[in-house]
């Protein structure tokens, strides 16, 4: 054998040996976690979904519409956070709010969530505090395009994160998944 090869599987050797370490290092850790013995540490692993680390507060999940207290939107279809919207993925209906103190509502607020870049300018741009992304929701998906598209009802009923930042709603079943 060359020596060149010598020193190749002397690397490949104490590579394996390292792996195999951490390996049986972080078992005996997770046993003892399990047993009730110690605290877990050391494994960087989580037992997603069931074990979730705590989101930070500044997170951008999914969007919600914000209500007032009678339940009608607090949007007043100001356009804002459309024409922010570097994605344009935000689509509004204004419509005459029932109340005369206020002028407009949308009748209409679909969120295209399949272009958006969670950039968070529709949550700046709004200035009545109508939509926010606090809801900690992460795992949304759909089969089609067309099932990213969520609509007002779907936003306006979503809640804001629990304290520890998990979701309190459940996650939106799109309307392509809908049995
Ligand atoms: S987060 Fe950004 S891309 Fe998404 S809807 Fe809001 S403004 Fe548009
Ligand atoms: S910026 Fe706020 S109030 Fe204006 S249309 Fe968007 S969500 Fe509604």
């Amino acid at each position: 054998m060359k020596p060149v090869q010598r020193v190749y599987l002397r690397e490949v050797a104490s590579g394996l040996v390292l792996t195999a370490r951490h390996f049986f290092v972080n078992m005996g850790r997770h046993l003892a976690h399990a047993l009730g013995r110690t605290e877990a540490r050391g494994a960087v692993t989580i037992q997603y979904p069931e074990e979730r680390r705590p989101y930070a507060p500044r997170l951008r999940s999914l969007h919600r519409l914000v209500r007032r207290e009678d339940g009608s939107p607090r949007c007043v279809a100001c356009m804002m956070c459309e024409t922010v919207c570097p994605a344009h993925c935000i689509y509004i209906v204004a419509g005459e709010h029932p109340n005369p103190d206020i002028e407009k509502v949308c009748t209409e607020f679909t969120i295209d969530l399949g272009k958006c870049v969670f950039c968070g300018y529709c949550v700046e741009a709004c200035p009545e505090d109508a939509i926010r992304m606090d809801t900690g929701i992460l795992e949304f998906s759909s089969y089609s395009r067309g099932g990213m598209i969520y609509t007002k009802e779907t936003l306006l009923s979503l809640e804001p994160a629990g304290p520890d930042g998990k979701p309190r709603s459940p996650v939106p079943i799109p309307a392509d998944r809908t049995p």
